[in-house]
């Protein structure tokens, strides 16, 4: 099957045709990094003028590239939720209207399962249970995922996300946004061991992750370091908390392999950390390539695919969701947020 997928939950616009036997037939992206740069942050109006403007071009732009028509198209995916209302609608009314003006199925897709099954894209070896870390700019969670549509969420932030912390930190030491590439490349620079700085709930026995520590002691010691220097040692601390905390989930779960997803699995030092952990543990180690890692719509077409796969397809009147859990049972459990 042919699936034509749109992204646009945040700050990217994106449409993609991909497959059911992994074929990325096209992919178009717009980012818009220089319009909110001025105001070092994500400014949620202006993204979702921003999609509006864009959103069809990318899908005509893809069907060209592809030198196909909608009507070659089998089903249409389009990111309902979570994320940013006014950008989600703008994608999600985008996929409802082609749905209707071709008469093919919409698949309503869950961006963070767009992340959790991104892997699969590209590698066809990889099978379910998962152990996936799901590191991004919302969301910092250890999934099992069992299947299409089957997550249990075994752990998850209880304060910042992990892509939250490197935005902020970026902030604090003046190198600009978007804020996780700016900070590996001044860690590259600087030295990891040179700033003392917090590891929250390292060796806890509660599973789940915390930043906001880390992000004020970043703010504590911004002037007295390089900020080379300050890079390096919060990256070096997220990789620890991050390896510490999946390095827990691991003893717990029975997976096939230990995979990342999300904007934060773009970061070297982190893909390098958990290649060792899952050798460690002598469990193959899956990363989508960088491109795959930040918000994309080939990942949105893939779960579409897998889902239209698995014959869920979603009426016409599905609702723009700005909240919505992988596993909602973990939320009744925690309570919101946790
Ligand atoms: P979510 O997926 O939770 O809704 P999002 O879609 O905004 O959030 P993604 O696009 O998946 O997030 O990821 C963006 C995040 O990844 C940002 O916080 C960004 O700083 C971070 N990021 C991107 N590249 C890197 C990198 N090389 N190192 C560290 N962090 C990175
Ligand atoms: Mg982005
Ligand atoms: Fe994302």
């Amino acid at each position: 099957a042919l699936i034509l997928g749109l992204e646009s939950s945040c700050d990217e616009t994106a449409a993609a045709l991909v497959t059911s036997d992994r074929r990325i037939i096209a992919h178009t992206l717009a980012g818009q990094e220089a319009a909110h740069r001025p105001y070092g942050g994500v400014v949620p109006e202006i993204a979702a003028r921003a999609h509006v403007e864009v959103m069809a071009p990318l899908v005509e732009a893809a069907l060209a590239e592809a030198g196909i028509t909608l009507a070659d198209v089998d089903a249409i995916a389009a990111t309902a939720g979570p994320g940013l209302i006014g950008g989600v609608m703008v994608g999600l009314v985008t996929g409802k209207a082609l749905a209707l003006a071709s008469g093919k199925p919409l698949v309503a897709v869950n961006h963070l399962e767009g992340h959790a099954l991104s892997p699969r894209l590209t590698d066809p070896d990889l099978a379910f249970p998962y152990l996936l870390l799901l590191v991004s700019g919302g969301h910092c969670q250890l999934l099992l995922v069992e299947g299409v549509g089957a997550y249990r969420r075994l752990a998850t932030t209880i304060d910042d996300a992990a892509g939250e912390a490197f935005d902020k930190t970026a902030k604090l030491l003046g190198l600009g946004f978007p804020g996780g590439p700016a900070v590996e490349k001044a860690a590259a620079l600087g030295d990891a061991r040179a700033v003392p700085l917090p590891r929250p709930l390292l060796g806890s026995a509660e599973p789940h992750f915390s930043f906001a520590g880390l992000k004020s002691a970043v703010a504590r010691v911004v002037g007295q370091y390089s900020a080379q220097d300050v890079a390096a040692s919060f990256q070096q601390a997220v990789v620890d908390c991050l390896i510490d905390r999946t390095r827990r989930a691991l003893a717990s779960v029975d997976a096939t392999a230990l995979v990342v997803a999300g904007g934060v699995a773009a970061n070297a030092s982190v893909r390098g950390a958990l290649q060792a952990l899952a050798t460690e543990h002598g469990l193959r180690f899956v990363a989508p390539p960088l491109w795959l890692c930040t918000d994309n719509a080939a990942m949105i077409a893939w779960a579409g695919a897998e889902r239209f796969a698995a014959g869920l397809t979603d009426p016409l009147d599905f609702p723009a969701r700005p909240r919505w859990p992988l596993d909602p049972d973990a939320e009744k459990v925690r309570g919101a947020g946790v």
